[in-house]
Parts: C-alpha cells; sequence; structure tokens
C-alpha cells in the first residue's frame, strides 16, 4: 500500500453525492483528503485562494465548462493538476487531453484509477514547481549561478564549436575559419558566448575553456585534414587569462599533439587586453608557440590598450579590425580613417588585416579598396556547425576574386541643381564614362560606398553641406579617388584652401568651356588609374613578401624537424653500435657488393674484420663460402670456423636484397 498522503482537494461537481463517493474512493487508498465542492465560477475563484493541491473536475457541469475551470486553474498555476472525471470521453476532451488542459481523464465507471494518477500527478506537479524554481533563481540570478552550470557543460564536453569563415578579399577564397564556443544548455537554453565569456573570465574556468576549445578544434581540424583539407586553418579565442596562464604553451602543445595537427593549422585569437600588465609573459609564450609554427592573431583591434610599441614586439599575423568601426566605415568619415590607418600600420609591420563583421556589400566594396586582406561577417556566412561549414569548404571562392583589371570609369558629379548635372553629363557622356549623378552629400556618399568611382566631381554651393567639405570626406573615406569641384569665382578662397590640403585635386569655374572639362575629366581618370596601378603592385608585392615569409618559416620549421629527427636516429645509431660493441660474439654487416659495412669490437679484434674492406680480403674463406651459399639459399646457413659457430642470415628478402649479416658465435658461449 502506497504511503498515507494528505492533500486539499477541490471538487468541482454540481452532485454532493458524487462527491462524496470520490473522496471515499482517495481515502481508501490511503489518500486523507481535505476536500471541497464548487459548482459555479463565483465558487470556483473563491476556492482556489488558497491554491489546492489538485482540482477533480467533473467533465459535465450545468454552469461551468471544464475547460472554464482549467483556464482558471492555469491561471493561478499552471502546474497544478487537475483531473477529469467524466462518464464517457469525447474527441473535444482527448483534444484538451493531448494539449495539456488536463493532467488526466477518469471515467467514472473506472474511479479506482482516480488514486494513482493523483497521486502520480501531484508529485509530477511538485517536481516540476521545484525545477522552474531552480532555473528561475538561475535565470535571475547574478551570473555567478551561471559559473556552475558552465563548469559541469564543460567537464561534460556538452558545449559546441560553431565556425565562422573567413574570405580572402583578393582571391575570394576561404582563408580560415574561427571556432566559436556555442553552450545550449538543457535548463537554461542558449546562453550566448557575451553572457558566459565573462563569467569564464573571472574564473579559472576560462583555462577550462580554453583547453576544451582547443581540444574540440583540434579533433575537428583533424578530422578536417582527414577529409583532405590540409591547407585550413583555424582560429581559436584563448582569453587572456588563460593565455597568461603557466601552462598555455603545454595545452595548445598537448591538443596539437593529441589529434596529430600540425602547428600552422591553429591561429590563436587574443584580445589586446590580454596583453596589458602582461606584455612580457604573453610575448614568451607567443614566442615559444610562434616558434612552432602556430599563428596569431590580434582580435577586436582598436577597442583595446593599443599601443604600436608592443605590436612591434608581437609574432603576429593577424590583426582583426574590430566590428564597430567595420560597421559605419562606409558612413562615418573617422571611421574609415581608422580603418584605413589600422591596414596601413598592419602592412608596414608585415600583418594581414581581418575585417569583422561584415553586414554589406558595401562594407566588403570600401575594405576592398583599402586593401584589407581578409573579411569575415554575416554577408559572406554566419558562424555555423562543421556540417553546414563543410559545403564552403569544397566551393571554389565563397566570393568574386578582386577586379584589378582596367575598371570601368566610373564618374560621380554631385549638384543639388538637377539641370546642370545633366547638362554636365550630357557633355561628358560622349567620352564613355559611367555617369552617377546625386542631389548632395549623403547621397554621394551612399553612391561611393556602392561604386567604384575614379573621379568625383561636386558642385561648390549645396543647402547641406559645401562642396568642399564633402570632398574632404570622400578623402578620408576613399583617399585614392581624384576630387574636382565647380566653382564660381565668389568661393575661390575656400576652395583654394581645400586644393591646399589635399582634398581637391583640380577646381573647376562655372560657366564651364565643354573642350576644357573634358580634357580635364580625361587627365584625372589617367591620374587615377595610375595611382591605382601603383598601389596594386606595391600590394602586390606586400601580399609577396607575407606570403615569402611564411614560406621561409614553415622551410625553416620544416629543417628544423628533419635535424631533430636525424639527430635522433643518430643517437639511436650509437646506442646500437656501443651494444653490439660490447657483445661477447662477432657481428659482422657485409653488403650486396660483399662489403664489410659494420663490425663491432669483437668482430675486429678476434676475426681480423675490417670494416670498408671486402670480406675475402679481410676474413677467412670460410666468411665468403657461407656468404655464397646464402645468397643461393636466400635464407640462413652455418658453419663452423675453428671455435665459432658462425651463422650468415639474409637481409631484405629476395626482392629486395640489403646484404648479409654474420653472427660468430664462440663455442665457449
Ligand atoms: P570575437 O572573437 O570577436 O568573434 C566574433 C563575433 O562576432 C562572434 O560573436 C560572431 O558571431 C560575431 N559576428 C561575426 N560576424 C558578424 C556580423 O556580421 N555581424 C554581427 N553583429 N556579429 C558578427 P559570438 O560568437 O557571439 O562571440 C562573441 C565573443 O565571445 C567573441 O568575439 C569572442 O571574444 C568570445 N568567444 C567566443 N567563443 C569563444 C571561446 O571559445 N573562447 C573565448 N575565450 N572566447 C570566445
Ligand atoms: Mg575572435
Ligand atoms: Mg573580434
Amino acid at each position: 500500500m502506497p504511503p498515507r498522503q494528505s492533500l486539499r482537494l477541490l471538487i468541482v461537481d454540481s452532485s454532493d453525492a458524487d462527491s462524496r463517493q470520490l473522496a471515499a474512493t482517495l481515502t481508501r487508498a490511503n489518500i486523507e483528503c481535505d476536500w471541497t465542492r464548487v459548482e459555479d465560477e463565483a465558487g470556483l475563484l473563491r476556492a482556489l485562494d488558497p491554491l489546492p493541491d489538485a482540482v477533480v473536475c467533473d467533465y459535465h457541469l450545468p454552469e461551468l465548462t471544464a475547460a472554464r475551470v482549467s483556464e482558471a486553474v492555469s491561471a493561478r498555476d499552471p502546474e497544478c493538476p487537475l483531473i477529469v472525471v467524466s462518464r464517457q470521453i469525447d474527441d473535444a476532451a482527448g483534444a484538451a487531453l493531448i494539449n495539456g488542459r488536463y493532467r488526466d481523464f477518469v471515467r467514472k465507471d473506472a474511479l479506482a484509477r482516480l488514486p494513482a494518477a493523483l497521486r502520480r500527478e501531484v508529485q509530477a506537479a511538485e517536481t516540476r514547481r521545484r525545477l522552474s524554481a531552480a532555473i528561475g533563481q538561475i535565470r535571475s540570478a547574478p551570473e555567478d549561478a551561471l559559473e556552475p552550470a558552465l563548469r559541469a557543460a564543460i567537464a561534460q564536453d556538452r558545449l559546441a564549436l560553431h565556425y565562422q569563415p573567413q574570405v580572402d578579399l583578393h582571391s575570394g577564397r576561404l582563408a580560415g575559419l574561427e571556432a566559436l564556443a556555442r553552450w545550449e544548455d538543457p535548463v537554461l537554453g542558449t546562453v550566448p558566448p557575451s553572457r558566459f565569456i565573462p563569467v569564464a573570465e573571472r574564473s579559472d574556468l576560462a583555462i577550462e575553456l580554453g583547453r576544451w576549445a582547443l581540444r574540440a578544434a583540434c579533433r575537428q581540424i583533424a578530422h578536417w585534414t582527414h577529409c583532405g583539407h590540409r591547407e585550413l586553418r583555424v582560429s581559436v579565442n584563448l582569453s587572456g587569462r588563460h593565455f597568461t596562464a603557466d601552462s598555455v604553451v603545454e595545452d595548445v602543445g598537448a591538443a596539437l599533439a593529441e589529434f596529430g595537427v600540425e602547428p600552422r593549422q591553429l591561429q590563436i585569437e587574443i584580445t589586446e587586453n590580454t596583453l596589458v600588465g602582461n606584455v612580457e609573459r604573453a610575448v614568451a609564450a607567443m614566442r615559444r608557440l610562434a616558434a612552432r609554427g602556430v599563428h596569431f592573431a590580434l582580435d577586436d583591434f582598436g577597442t583595446g590598450y593599443s599601443s604600436l610599441a608592443y605590436l612591434r614586439q608581437l609574432p603576429l599575423h593577424e590583426i582583426k579590425v574590430d566590428r564597430s568601426f567595420v560597421a559605419e566605415m562606409t558612413q562615418r568619415a573617422e571611421d574609415a580613417v581608422i580603418v584605413r590607418t589600422i591596414i596601413a600600420m598592419a602592412h608596414s609591420l608585415g600583418v594581414r588585416v581581418v575585417a569583422e563583421g561584415i553586414e554589406t556589400e558595401a562594407q566588403l566594396a570600401a575594405l576592398r579598396r583599402v586593401r584589407c586582406d581578409l573579411a569575415q561577417g554575416y554577408l559572406l556566412a554566419r558562424p555555423a556547425p562543421p556540417a553546414q561549414v563543410e559545403a564552403l569548404l569544397a566551393v571554389p571562392a565563397v566570393v568574386p576574386a578582386a577586379d584589378d583589371g582596367a575598371a570601368e570609369r566610373t564618374l560621380l558629379i554631385v549638384d543639388d541643381e538637377p539641370n546642370i548635372a545633366a547638362s554636365l553629363k550630357r557633355v561628358l557622356r560622349q567620352d564613355g564614362y559611367r555617369i552617377l549623378t546625386a542631389e548632395g552629400a549623403a547621397e554621394g556618399y551612399e553612391l561611393l560606398a556602392k561604386h567604384e568611382v575614379g573621379v568625383v566631381l561636386s558642385d561648390q554651393r549645396m543647402p547641406t553641406m559645401s562642396g568642399t567639405d564633402f570632398l574632404v570626406g570622400v578623402k578620408d573615406m576613399y583617399p585614392n579617388t581624384v576630387r574636382m569641384v565647380l566653382t564660381g569665382f565668389t568661393d575661390l578662397e575656400s576652395v583654394t584652401a581645400a586644393v591646399n590640403n589635399g582634398a581637391v585635386y583640380k577646381f573647376l569655374t562655372k560657366p564651364w568651356e565643354d573642350d576644357l572639362i573634358r580634357a580635364r575629366i580625361k587627365d584625372a581618370f589617367a591620374h587615377y588609374e595610375l595611382s591605382r596601378e601603383n598601389e596594386r603592385l606595391s600590394d602586390e608585392l606586400r601580399r609577396a613578401n607575407v606570403d615569402l615569409s611564411e614560406m621561409n618559416v614553415a622551410l625553416e620549421q620544416h629543417a628544423a624537424r628533419k635535424t631533430e629527427a636525424l639527430e635522433r636516429q643518430l643517437a639511436i645509431l650509437q646506442v646500437s653500435q656501443e651494444a653490439l660493441d660490447r657483445l661477447p660474439l662477432g657481428v659482422i654487416g657485409v653488403d650486396v657488393e660483399g662489403m664489410v659495412v659494420t663490425a663491432n669490437e669483437y668482430a675486429v679484434a678476434a676475426l681480423g674484420a675490417a670494416p670498408g674492406t671486402p670480406v675475402a680480403s679481410c676474413l677467412p674463406g670460410e666468411f665468403t663460402e657461407l656468404l655464397r651459399r646464402a645468397s643461393a639459399a636466400d635464407g640462413e646457413v652455418r658453419a663452423e670456423h675453428g671455435s665459432h659457430a658462425v651463422i650468415c642470415r639474409s637481409m631484405g628478402g629476395a626482392s629486395r636484397p640489403r646484404g648479409h649479416l654474420l653472427i660468430a658465435v664462440p663455442a665457449s658461449l
């Protein structure tokens, strides 16, 4: 018999007799109930406060529907068990049961089932309440509460890595993948990195997370290598706490070794803040790992405490421009300048630049124009589980390759008076340009972001922004463009200033002469194309230099590995030779030509073996005879020589003969 249980029960039934019968059934099953009966809505609402342990409701009520009872009960507490008792069960009742409106249905002619159903539901409700209280506590608790859950998730390998492609902007090909941790918790739901990474960083969990990520990434790299993607490089984010810990070099080495991954297949991303206060330690760890061939990227660049002084000390391969600069680089001249400056600085250090968070075609085009090397962002691909990323590994290019050939000559005319723009267009169209027109600065910037404009011709007097101010912005964002202003004589002072500070290349006066303006624009395009070609060549040179220095490093590492392997083999040989020399018997190695190539001390001293001379000239005739017999027999032959038993064994087999081994065992042994 189940343990005695005491329940506060609410019975919704129009019949007092039926209710008593229900209660009696429960008492017989050892459930003591303190029950109340209600039959209308007002009574129901009163009786739900305080909430009973369970509600049993008749399906056929004259004044209420079971659906309404369910609504009222779950409004008070969705976990409260509601069991419906009915003469028969129709389709609607079945559907309500399936949809979870009632916890159970008990037929009136099978009331004996009621106690067990009630017990089960009360117990389940209790469990559900406790669980949701725990979840609520974790959800609303300070982030500290996440720590134990994260610790468990890491220990039980319940986190996952998603991978986001990095694309080479020059070739359009996939250049690498960044591994990003994902946490889908059965209780907490999806916890984003922005919540759990800071929690990890506050404790030693950062190190656990780092080790986990390194192992998970290396396991995946090994799998992809096995599938033929040997050139793929995967980046793993390591927190500052882990990176400055004693174990970091060992942790990286252990993960690489466990899965047989080559160091060059792994890149580690650290942020600038990792280095603050720990530069020496971090640099030492970086150098040790870089010497083995591991790559390094400096993440979120521009958001931390950057200092050129330390950048030079770091063995960096990539600098990642933070998303916040990329986001507005096509609208805000300041951000465009920052991105360009970072690129110039990184290139001067021989480091590649990755732009993070590319979401629009305009950003992609702008980054290509400023010779950014690599791009990462939702526009190209979102982080995804390995199986989804694999589709990209097979494609020859993720985006089209950069078009460095002669692009169409594109001219942008900015003028607030549409008829002036139209007549300029008419004059210049005959020279075969693609002509874009804008009525103001904002529209002009938009067009510049979308198209590769070579020459900009702007009116000086415009209502929202002067032409020279507009062109100052254009210079900051697209310094390669050739910028010209169209002005009346009255504005000459400000225009001259703009020419002097480099924002404006030439100015043209209104009214203009058609031939003169055509010649000027033609010159401007020639100027643009020359500077573009110069830039392309120096960029090619720079990229070749970066590739070359990486190849050099790889070669050096290869040579170092080979030397190490040879030294190991030599050491083994020396040990083997020493062991042979200590043997109280003769061991002689003879090559296929019959030359003694090796002999131990005993063979030299007692038998006269002389390495470098033919067997026939240094050893007694029996040995030569034995060799002849062994060659013919292709196996092992024996003979006696004075007080020695001599064994001759063929080495290497018939298909690949490698000479013979002569062993002379003295009779005394
Ligand atoms: P992060 O290393 O800078 O990674 C790039 C973040 O930007 C990722 O966020 C990525 O999903 C997001 N992202 C990429 N493209 C776009 C885009 O076009 N638009 C927008 N809005 N976002 C984009 P996620 O995965 O949420 O990671 C956030 C940060 O958490 C990472 O920033 C990294 O600092 C950290 N993190 C992630 N996984 C790990 C890990 O395994 N270990 C450590 N220590 N940190 C990690
Ligand atoms: Mg990163
Ligand atoms: Mg980043």
